[in-house]
């Protein structure tokens, strides 16, 4: 069975991010690493979850953009707005601290306003080691969902299967 999008979701689709591709947080924990001691910063980019074959509206963190960090030092890092794709669809942002703090600086708390979710990854960068806030700095939930990132050749190829698994 082939499943699409459903176009009944259309009247409740909503651009609330609601989770984290967990490949999508892996690549950018190992690329945290590999940049440290220096602050690595992305923004962050989804796709609308019915697209991933999931039964919700809503929309699912599935890229990361690197943004080169204007000030790269171990303690902060701010990303200068000129240096910012002017992309509305941005879903938020991700960056490391390579203190370990998992608490948005007042430099970060400056540039939360563009985007639902902002991730930051501490130092040494393991599973746990990250924190989502929302635009005001409060901490967030932001689920880490196994999706399979759509492939543009066997996107459309998912069963009735694959999306019961993915749910479970
Ligand atoms: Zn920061």
């Amino acid at each position: 069975m082939v499943t699409g999008r459903c176009s009944d979701m259309g009247f409740f689709r909503s651009s609330e991010v609601v989770g984290i591709a967990a490949d999508t947080l892996a690549f950018a924990r190992s690329a945290a690493e590999e940049s440290h001691p220096n602050e690595y910063m992305g923004l962050l980019r989804g796709e609308d979850a019915t697209d991933l074959g999931l039964d919700r509206s809503g929309t699912v963190v599935t890229d990361v953009l690197v943004v080169p960090a204007t000030e790269s030092n171990p303690v902060s890092a701010t990303v200068k707005t000129s240096l910012v794709p002017n992309d509305m669809r941005a879903a938020g942002s991700i960056h490391s601290h390579p203190n370990g703090v998992l608490q948005p600086s007042d430099a970060d708390l400056a540039t939360f306003g563009k985007g639902d979710v902002h991730i930051i990854l501490g130092a040494p960068y393991r599973d746990h080691d990250w924190q989502a806030f929302d635009r005001e700095g409060r901490r967030r939930d932001l689920p880490v969902l196994d999706v399979d990132l759509p492939d543009d050749e066997d996107f459309f190829d998912f069963t009735q299967a694959d999306i019961d698994e993915e749910l479970r």
